[in-house]
This record gives C-alpha cells, sequence and structure tokens, in this order.
C-alpha cells in the first residue's frame, strides 16, 4: 500500500517537526482524520501518577471541549481495556461492547465502528490511539498502518515526557522539570550536585538552556553572538566568491542568500531578544532558529518545506562560532554532577574531580568505560537514562543514586529532605568502611583472598595505592592511547609503563596490551564496522599490526628491567593460534632487547584474558599456555548473552549474575585449579559486593577492581565464610534467571546488615 506508506511518512515526519509535544498530537489526530477517511480520532495519554491515568489529549470529531475532560483507569471502557491488554482492538460495534463507558456529551454515539491502538515503549503503556467511524469497518491495511504509527508516536512521547513536557500538558505554567528517572546502575554511591552538562559536537538540538540573569553576563552574551554572526556572515560572503569559479551562480547564490539572512532581520532580533529574557547566546539562537525552521517545515510546498534544512544548517554554522567562543570559560559548581546524551572517559579529564559528585548519561551502561572510570574514581554513575532531558538540566539539582540507577531532577523540597538523609547515611557508611584498609581481605573461616587494582584510567595513581590494593590486576594500556593524537612512542610507552611499575613496586602489575576497537576508539586509527564487538578488536588488531604489538611488548619489558613485576595479559583470546602467535612476537620482542642491552633478561608473566565464550571451552588448554588467566566478566557477559554491553535498551539485560554466565564461571575457574594454573576475575563483577560473594563461593584466589570498589569487597570478605559461599553458589548456579539470583544475594546481604553496600543509605 504505497500510498499508505507515503502518508505515514509524512505524518511521521510533520510529527518529528513538531515545536511541542501538543502541536504534534493535534498535528496526527487531523492527519489521520484524513488519510484513514474516518469520523473522529483521539489520542489519550497515561500519566501513570493518576488514579485514572488515561486521559484525552487530542480529539477531532467528537464535540467540543472534551479534550482534557474524558479520563479513565486503566481497564476501564474500550480504551482503558486497550491499555490494560496492550494489544490493538478492532470492534464493529463498540457501544454493545460489555466495557464501552459513555460520555455524555461526547457525541461518540454516533460511531460504533472502533479500532483502539496502545502505543507502547519498553513494555509501558504511553497513551492509546482511537480511531471511529460511523460505517464501514476497518481492515488489516489499516491495523497495520496504525500499529506503525503508534510506534512511531512513542518515539515522541518518551521524549516528551522525559524532558517535562508532558507533565507541563496537565499542569500550570509553573510547573518545572522536577522528575525521577530510571537507567542502570553504573557505579555505586549516592550524591547530590548541579547539573554540568557536557555538549558534544555543535548539534542544534543538545544545547543546554542555560540562564544568564545579570546584567553584565547579558551584555556579553550579545556580544558574543553579534561576533559569532559577523564572522559566519562575512565567511559565507567569502564562500559565495570563492565558489563563484567553480559553481553556477545559482548555487552560488544560496550562500548569498545565507549570509544575508544574517544582514538583519527576525533571526537576529528574536534571538537578541531571548537573551535579554535571560537565556544564554547558543539556547537563545537554538529556540529562535527552531522556531523558523518549523514555519518552513510545516509549509505544503515541497521546496519551501526543504528550507527548513537551510535554516537549521545555517543555525549549526553560527553555533559553532558561538561554541567555539565560550571554550574554557565554564564555572564548575562546588559540587557538580556531569550530565549528558554521552560522557566519554576523556570528558572526565577536561573537568575538576575534586568537584565532581556522579555522572548521569542518556547513553551507556554498567559496563561502559566511563562507567568502569566513575568506579575507579568511586564516583556514582547512573547511565543509559533513557530520554534524559540534559538539554534544559544546567544548573539543576540533580540527585544521582548510583545503586538503583535512578537520578532524582531538581526534586521536589519533600523528596530533597528523604534524599539527604540516605545521603547522611551513605556517607556515614563509606567512612565506616575506612578502617578496612589495613584489614586482610580474610573470610571468616579464614580463607585469604588478594585484591588488586584495575588501572590505566587515570595517570594517578593515588587512589589505588590509597585502597589497600596488592597490586595491579588490570592496566588497560588503551586509555593512554585513547587519550593522544597518534600513537605513543615505544619511550612514551616505556615511560607510562615504569611509573605504573615502579609505583607498585614489590606488587605484581598486570599490563594488557592494546585493547581497542569496540567501543574503544582511537581517533588516529578509524575503524568502520557493522559489528564492531564482533569486529576487529583486541588481540585481532595487534595480531594483525605486529608493528604495534611489538613497540607495546617491548617498551613494558623495558620498564620492567630491575623491577621484575611485570605480567602481560592478553585481551579477547578466542583461540589457541592467537596464543600461539602472541607468545612467538613477545618471545621476539626478548631476544631484541637482550641483543641491544647485551644481557639476558627474565620472561614476563603471560596471561590470556577469558572473555570469549570460545575459550571456555578450551580452558584446559589456554591454562596449558599461559603463566596464568584473568576473567573479564564484562564482555565475558555480553558475549554470552549476547546484550550490548553499551546499548541503554538492552541495559536490563545485561547481568554477570545470570545463571549461565555462573556456569560458564565455575567451568573457567574449575579449568584453571585443574591445571594449576592462577586464575583472576578483573571484570566489573569481582568489585559488586554479589560478585564477590559468587566468585568466592567458586573458589577463587584473586579478585581486581576499581579502587572504590575494595573496602566494600573486603567487607563481603570478611562478614562470611567461604563455606557459607560455597554452599550459596550451589544453589544460585540453579535458579531460573538474574533476578532471582540478584534477590537470593541480596537477602544474604541483609541478613547480615550488610544492605548498605548494595543500596543507598545503610
Ligand atoms: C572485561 O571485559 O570484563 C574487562 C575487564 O575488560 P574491558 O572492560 O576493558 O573490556
Ligand atoms: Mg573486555
Amino acid at each position: 500500500m504505497p500510498s499508505l506508506i507515503h502518508t505515514l511518512q509524512k505524518i511521521v515526519k510533520k510529527v518529528d517537526q513538531a515545536p511541542d509535544i501538543q502541536s504534534a498530537l493535534d498535528l496526527i489526530v487531523e492527519n489521520l482524520i484524513d488519510a484513514l477517511k474516518i469520523d473522529t480520532c483521539s489520542i489519550f495519554i497515561n500519566f501513570p501518577d493518576q488514579l485514572e491515568s488515561l486521559v484525552l489529549m487530542a480529539n477531532r470529531g467528537l464535540n467540543e471541549g472534551v479534550v482534557g475532560k474524558i479520563k479513565l483507569r486503566i481497564g476501564r471502557g474500550l480504551v482503558g481495556m486497550v491499555a490494560e491488554k496492550a494489544e490493538l482492538i478492532r470492534l464493529d460495534s463498540a457501544l454493545t461492547h460489555k466495557n464501552f463507558v459513555f460520555f455524555e456529551g461526547s457525541g461518540e454515539e454516533a460511531f460504533p465502528i472502533f479500532m483502539g491502538i496502545p502505543i507502547i515503549s519498553q513494555r509501558k503503556i504511553l497513551g492509546v490511539l482511537v480511531l471511529q467511524r460511523a460505517e464501514q469497518a476497518f481492515d488489516s491495511d489499516d491495523e497495520a498502518f496504525m500499529t506503525t504509527l503508534a510506534t512511531q508516536l512513542a518515539n515522541a512521547i518518551t521524549h516528551a515526557r522525559s524532558s517535562g513536557e508532558m507533565a507541563s500538558l496537565l499542569m500550570d505554567e509553573t510547573s518545572s522539570l522536577s522528575c525521577t528517572l530510571s537507567g542502570v546502575a553504573g557505579s555505586p554511591g549516592l550524591t547530590i550536585g548541579q547539573a554540568v552538562v557536557i555538549n558534544h559536537g555543535v548539534n542544534l538540538y543538545n544545547v543546554p538552556d542555560r540562564r544568564v540573569t545579570d546584567r553584565e553576563e547579558i551584555v556579553q552574551e550579545i556580544v558574543l553572538f553579534d561576533t559569532a554572526i559577523e564572522q559566519v556572515r562575512q565567511s559565507l560572503y567569502d564562500q559565495a566568491e570563492r565558489m563563484k569559479q567553480s559553481l553556477p551562480s545559482e548555487e552560488c547564490a544560496l550562500f548569498t542568500a545565507y549570509a544575508q539572512m544574517l544582514d538583519k532581520g527576525s533571526l537576529i532580533d528574536d534571538t537578541c531578544q531571548r537573551i535579554q529574557d535571560g537565556y544564554w547566546g547558543p539556547s537563545a539562537w537554538r529556540k529562535t532558529i527552531e522556531e523558523h525552521a518549523d514555519v518552513f517545515a510545516s509549509m505544503e510546498d515541497e521546496y519551501l518545506a526543504e528550507r527548513a534544512n537551510d535554516i537549521r544548517d545555517l543555525g549549526r554554522r553560527v553555533l559553532q562560532r558561538m561554541l567555539s567562543s565560550q571554550v574554557g570559560e565554564r564555572i564548575f559548581p562546588e559540587k557538580f554532577v556531569l550530565v549528558g546524551e554521552s560522557i566519554s572517559a576523556t570528558d572526565l579529564a577536561s573537568v575538576p574531580l575534586d568537584r565532581l559528585q556522579a555522572i548521569v548519561s542518556e547513553h551507556g551502561s554498567s559496563s561502559s568505560h566511563v562507567a568502569i572510570l566513575a568506579h575507579a574514581l568511586g564516583i556514582p554513575a547512573v547511565m543509559g537514562v533513557t530520554n534524559l532531558p540534559y538539554t534544559q538540566m544546567e544548573g539543576l539539582i540533580v540527585v544521582a543514586d548510583g545503586y538503583s540507577g535512578k537520578a532524582y531532577i531538581d526534586p521536589k523540597q519533600e523528596l530533597l529532605d528523604d534524599l539527604q538523609k540516605y545521603i547522611v547515611e551513605e556517607e556515614q557508611v563509606t567512612d565506616s568502611l575506612k578502617e578496612l584498609k589495613n584489614k586482610p581481605a580474610v573470610t571468616t573461616d579464614g580463607y585469604r583472598v588478594s585484591l588488586y587494582v584495575n588501572s590505566g584510567l587515570m595517570s594517578d595513581h593515588s587512589p589505588s595505592l590509597r585502597s589497600g590494593a596488592e597490586g595491579v590486576g588490570l592496566y588497560r594500556t588503551e586509555i593512554p592511547f585513547q587519550i593522544r593524537e597518534s600513537f605513543p612512542s615505544e619511550d612514551d610507552q616505556y615511560r607510562i609503563y615504569r611509573d605504573v611499575l615502579k609505583t607498585f613496586k614489590g606488587m605484581p602489575v598486570v599490563l594488557r596490551t592494546l585493547d581497542v576497537g569496540g567501543d574503544k576508539p582511537l581517533s588516529y586509527f578509524p575503524i568502520k564496522e557493522d559489528n564492531p564487538f564482533l569486529g576487529w578488536r583486541g588481540i585481532r588488531i595487534t595480531l594483525d599490526h605486529p608493528d604495534i604489538f611489538m613497540t607495546q611488548v617491548r617498551a613494558m619489558m623495558r620498564a620492567n628491567l630491575d623491577l621484575e613485576n611485570l605480567h602481560i595479559l592478553l585481551p579477547m583470546i578466542s583461540g589457541l593460534q592467537e596464543l600461539d602467535d602472541a607468545l612467538i612476537l613477545i618471545h621476539r620482542a626478548k631476544d631484541e632487547i637482550e641483543d641491544e642491552l647485551g644481557q639476558r633478561i627474565r620472561f614476563p608473566q603471560v596471561g590470556a584474558m577469558i572473555e570469549v565464550p570460545s575459550s571456555i571451552f578450551q580452558i584446559d588448554e589456554i591454562c596449558q599456555l599461559v603463566d596464568f588467566i584473568s576473567i573479564g566478566t564484562n564482555d565475558l557477559t555480553q558475549y554470552l548473552l549476547a546484550v550490548d554491553r553499551n546499548n541503554e535498551s538492552v541495559a536490563g539485560l545485561f547481568s554477570s549474575l545470570h545463571p549461565s554466565v555462573l556456569r560458564a564461571l565455575e567451568q573457567i575457574i574449575q579449568g584453571a585449579i585443574r591445571q594449576k594454573t592462577p586464575v583472576s576475575v578483573c571484570g566489573e563483577l569481582a568489585g559488586d559486593p554479589m560478585g564477590v560473594m559468587v566468585l568466592m563461593g567458586l573458589g577463587i584466589e584473586s579478585l581486581s577492581m576499581s579502587a572504590g570498589s575494595i573496602p566494600r569487597a573486603k567487607k563481603v570478605i570478611r562478614s562470611f565464610s567461604q563455606e557459607e559461599m560455597r554452599a550459596y553458589i550451589a544453589e544460585a548456579k540453579n535458579m531460573n534467571d538474574a533476578q532471582d539470583v540478584k534477590g537470593f544475594y541480596i537477602e544474604k546481604l541483609d541478613e547480615r546488615g550488610l544492605g548498605g553496600l548494595i543500596r543507598a543509605g545503610k
């Protein structure tokens, strides 16, 4: 049905360009009446906080005045039934259906033919679309069309819901953005701070709403805006001149037309007015551009509608100038929470870490590298907060609960008071753990485990040293590579490795060879793949580039001279051949260094990461080739459960406590014990109190985790006997799913009064 597809595309485009959610809903009902030849069309939105939560928010075809008045509970009436069943319902005679509820004065009785379509996102009912006719039943084409449209509508609603727009539809003008959003727990802890929004790239729609109140600031913003306009205008005239040599004059005219739009007129005047009203330049400009682009976009004439894109393009150019002149002027509050669409490890390098309280990110999950970094810093992180309204959050109070994965944005006073209570308790728990620093990690029945730290994310080793770790169990060498603009030389690398080996002199330090690819890009070594996690990453890259590998292991071995605490770890091993090849190269590097030095050096301990499922089944053979193994539970979980570790849409499925992961861990650890090969765990599970119980139960002797996790892990170890933990895992591995396992371990922790290790407060 090509015409319907065309109609659908047209509606979706209009909805995308609608200035606000109410206009989007109105647009939909209006367009559907025409497209499907129906008599009345309604959209009910679900406001879960209200008892009669389904509220009619848009309608065409019923009597005037029904919008906002018709309300239903889930389960009540036909609309409530659609919401309850979460299924599309088609009826030829709605009025006689037992669930039909008549609303006096609506005029609905004239339209007995009914189709109700649920609007669903991530298993939640967002609303119900209702189409009604006086005659002519709906057919399966209508059904297919509406199902498709409902999925598109779900996107618009989720966005509006998170941005607070939806709530404001029901409230008065003064309503705030105050809301609680759920993401996933990225790094434990509960803290409060003022939002500082990280803005990546030049994207008009990402520009945060920041307020300027001070007269001087307003003048400053206007100057910055004028300067940006002048620069862009000049460059457009210059471009037009240059292009004249190679383009027909009508194409060049576009540049002149662009430039003229910036000479004077409403784009400039409206923006200046908004700045005067207290918006900083970039958001004043964004609002003006959106407004003008929307006017064009809503035009029927295709050519004119396309001009909306020109306006947006112009918007981006000016914005780029404005933002580049703002760099470096940022003032960070005493306590701030870093908020953004996605926050990278390098973003953290550009903020004052002593004031950073938490991270709240729209994208990412608990095993994203920025979450791991937050862990290392002991900072709570809430990841994967779908549709986080970050553009409007600058300066708002945010409470981040890194245990439950909740972000409280601009909480109301009552809620804030409650949260403050928990924050105080949280600080007490953290303080009480400090006294464990110099105590051994030993169970109540005398079983001793070694606790190491994961590092590499920071050049500063002091948090690791302060944590009481007994060495470095995983140094991620890719981070020093990522923060550079080209591959570091052998000498550069020598200095980095020497520094960490020396800092931890006398203790083992595990340096992992370069593990880039997947979600760890190198800007100067771009890799474009459809499936990066199943592609060229880790050892696969370095074996294909022996030059990179050799330089790195040579630097490691040179750094190890006279210290002798180096262990080399090979990431992403999926088969024996990779190990053989890597070992040949490491031997070659050793020979080279010996030749250069004219003396013999000791061959370092070499280990394999067990993080690709294939290695589970060859664990005995792998152990025979290496000196130690280290289990990477982040990737192992990702590959075993087929759940992208960074994808917030499936973050709920990512759990290293899944019984299948537990059984895989058991097989690996048993294999290592059989082969008498030392085995450690360096994925995030190692630092999770419940993970510690699991791994101890499986007989692990060493764990490597973020520095911030060590006190909690120690507390757990010192609170249970190994015998108890063995009994727990025997039960847990036979449970049905990760939820059951989690519930089981929470119960065990609560019984010992240790709930404060896994949730906010005591
Ligand atoms: C892992 O995969 O568990 C791991 C420790 O490595 P990374 O998180 O760096 O991929
Ligand atoms: Mg890994």
